[in-house]
C-alpha cells in the first residue's frame, strides 16, 4: 500500500509517501509559509530536491500542490491520486480520549476537537490538515496517530500532579507526555535489535532532539515520561526550559513586567540551550563549536542539558526498579557523541560502560555503544516517526 504521511503545523506541512510493503520512502518534502507566501519542497527518492516558491494561501492549496507534485508526469512518484491507499496524520494531543491510533471518522474528528484546549497551537493545525485532505481525497481512508497515545498506559502515580484534584476533574490537567510515536517505535526496535523480549524488559528511551523527552518503558508499556500537560515539562530543550520552580514565573513576570502569556512564551521560545547562551544557537553543532572557541555559557548549557538527562534516567531506573537497556534517539541522541558520553558517565553506578571509539563514529546508525561487560545495554536507535505512522495506518485500514 502507498501511505501518505502528513504532519501539519500552523504554517507548515511535512509529508512522506511511503510504500508500506518495502517500507521505503517514495517521495517526501514540506510546504512552508502557508498563508504567508508559500514554498514547496519536493523530492522523489533518487532525484534532486525541487524547491518552488508558489502561492499557498491555505492548507488545502498546499496539499493540492503536494498531490500535483506526487503525480507529476516527469518527477512524480505515482501516476494518479488513486495510488494513494490511505493517509496517516500526526495528531499532537489525544487527551485521555485516545490510547491508540484511530480511523478518522466525523465522530473522531469531533473528539479530537474537544482536545484542542489542551494543545491550542497544534491540534487545530492538525485538524486543518485532516479536513483539507478529506476534501481533496474524500474516498481515501485517513488515520490519526497521536503523540500522546503511547503514554496513556502511565499509572495514576505518574500522571497526577500535586495540584488540587478538581483541576484534573474539571480541566483534565494531568501529565500526558509527547513524542509517543517515537518512544513506541524506538522501544520496540530496541528490544528487537538487542534480541530482548519486549514483554519482559525495562527500557529507557532518550528522545533528544530540539524538543526532548525521556520515557520509561516497562514490558513494552510506557510507565513514565518527562513531558507533561504540555511539551514544556522535563528536560532542558533547544528553546524550552523544561522543569523549573513554578514560582519563577511570578518572580520574573513582576521584574520584567510580563503577563502570563508572555512569560510562557519566554519558557517555550527563549529558554533552554538558546536562552542559556543569551540567545545563541540551540543546535549542538554550533554549541560544540562555541565550546571549542572557549564560550563558557555554551559549555554550561551542554552540562546542564546532559545532567538533566542523566537525572531523569536515574529516576526512571527507580520507577522500574532497574533497567535493561537505554536507547538514544532523535537529532542529538543519534548524532552527538559528547552528550551520550557525558550522560553515560553519570550512570557508571549502574555498571554502564560504553565503547568511546564506537560512540565517536556513530551518526544516525543503529549501534550498540555499551561494552560487552556493561551491566546495561546502551544503544543508538534512529527514530522514524513517519514510518511508525505509516505502519499504524496500514494496521487500521488493511
Ligand atoms: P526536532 O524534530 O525536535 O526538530 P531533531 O530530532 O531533528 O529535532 O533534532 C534537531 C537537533 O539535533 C539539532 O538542533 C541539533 O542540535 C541536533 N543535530 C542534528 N544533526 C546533528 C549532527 N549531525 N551533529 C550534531 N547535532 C545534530
Amino acid at each position: 500500500m502507498n501511505i501518505l504521511v502528513i504532519n501539519c503545523g500552523s504554517s507548515s506541512l511535512k509529508y512522506q509517501l511511503i510504500d508500506s510493503e518495502s517500507e521505503s520512502v517514495l517521495a517526501k518534502g514540506l510546504c512552508e509559509r502557508i498563508g504567508i507566501d508559500g514554498r514547496l519542497v519536493y523530492q522523489k527518492t533518487g532525484l534532486d530536491k525541487e524547491i518552488t516558491e508558489t502561492d499557498m494561501p491555505t492548507h488545502k492549496q498546499a496539499i493540492q500542490l503536494v498531490i500535483e507534485a506526487l503525480i507529476n508526469d516527469k518527477t512524480g512518484a505515482i501516476k494518479s491520486l488513486e495510488e494513494i491507499d490511505a493517509v496517516g496524520h500526526r495528531v499532537v494531543h489525544g487527551g485521555e480520549k485516545f490510547a491508540s491510533s484511530v480511523v478518522l471518522t466525523d465522530e473522531v474528528l469531533k473528539t479530537i476537537e474537544e482536545c484542542n484546549d489542551l494543545a491550542p497551537l497544534h491540534n487545530p493545525a492538525n485538524l486543518i490538515g485532516i479536513n483539507a485532505c478529506k476534501e481533496l481525497m474524500p474516498n481515501v481512508p485517513m488515520v490519526g496517530v497521536f503523540d500522546t497515545a503511547f503514554h496513556q498506559t502511565m499509572p495514576r502515580k505518574a500522571y497526577l500532579y500535586g495540584l488540587p484534584y478538581e483541576y484534573y476533574e474539571k480541566y483534565a490537567v494531568r501529565r500526558y507526555g509527547f513524542h509517543g510515536t517515537s518512544h513506541s517505535f524506538v522501544s520496540k526496535r530496541c528490544a528487537e535489535y538487542l534480541d530482548m523480549d519486549l514483554k519482559n524488559s525495562k527500557i529507557i528511551v532518550a528522545h533528544l532532539g530540539n524538543g526532548a523527552s525521556i520515557s520509561a518503558v516497562l514490558n513494552g508499556e510506557c510507565v513514565d515520561t518527562s513531558m507533561g500537560l504540555t511539551p514544556l515539562e522535563g528536560l532542558v530543550m533547544g528553546t524550552r526550559s523544561g522543569d523549573i520552580d513554578p514560582a519563577i514565573m511570578e518572580f520574573i513576570a513582576k521584574k520584567e513586567n510580563l503577563n502570563i502569556e508572555e512569560m510562557v512564551t519566554v519558557l517555550n521560545k527563549k529558554s533552554g540551550l538558546s536562552g542559556m547562551t543569551k540567545g545563541g544557537s540551540s543546535d549542538f553543532r554550533d554549541l560544540q563549536a562555541e565550546i571549542k572557541a572557549g564560550n563558557q555559557l555554551a559549555a554550561d548549557a551542554v552540562e546542564v542539558f546532559c545532567y538533566r538527562v542523566a537525572k531523569y534516567i536515574g529516576s526512571y531506573v527507580a520507577a522500574m526498579n532497574g533497567v535493561d537497556a537505554i536507547a538514544f534517539t532523535a537529532g542529538i541522541g543519534e548524532n552527538v557523541a559528547l552528550v551520550r558520553r557525558k550522560v553515560c558517565e553519570y550512570l557508571g553506578y549502574l555498571g554502564i560502560a560504553i565503547d568511546e571509539e564506537t560512540n565517536l563514529k556513530t551518526f544516525g546508525d543503529e549501534v550498540t555503544l555499551s561494552t560487552p561487560d556493561s551491566k546495561v545495554k546502551v544503544c543508538v536507535i534512529p527514530t522514524n516517526e513517519e514510518l511508525a505512522i505509516a505502519r499504524e495506518t496500514v494496521a487500521l485500514v488493511k
